[in-house]
């Protein structure tokens, strides 16, 4: 997201951009894998020498349990903002934080539901889906 600072009125300035998952190097991760262009909104405000941008976060995601390896939906969200210290002309990319703050926020472990029963560690069968074998 470029944000060009002489184009900021005084009033301010409200973008909305879809960002391809591939161009964040945010595609595949362990637990979560951003699958469609995530939705990224700015409102931004400037003073004298300085931009102020509030940015709010949103794509669906998939999950993979970590105990069963599973995928499921779900969806990411997230606030943040950035201040920059700016040149009249200057155009702000932004691409980088938001990277990063989508990184900061990702889940460490992700379960299915609650009582997942996860994977025979012997046989590697989903136990979620039925006793397996092996304990016979
Ligand atoms: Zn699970
Ligand atoms: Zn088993």
């Amino acid at each position: 997201m470029k944000i060009f600072v002489d184009k900021i009125p005084e009033g301010g300035l409200e973008l909305s951009e879809k960002i391809e998952p591939g161009s964040l190097l945010l595609e595949d991760q362990t637990v979560i894998s951003f699958l469609n262009p995530i939705d990224v909104k700015a409102d931004v405000t400037k003073t004298s020498g300085e931009i102020f941008v509030d940015i709010s976060v949103e794509s669906p995601v998939e999950y993979t349990c970590v105990k069963c390896l599973s995928r499921f939906d779900g969806i990411f969200r997230k606030k943040f903002n950035v201040i920059r210290e700016v040149k009249p002309a200057e155009v702000v990319e932004l691409d980088d934080e938001i990277r990063q703050e989508i990184i900061l926020d990702y889940p460490m472990k992700v379960i299915c539901k609650p009582d997942c029963k996860g994977l025979c560690p012997n046989c590697g069968q989903n136990l979620n889906a039925g006793e397996c074998e092996c304990g016979k």
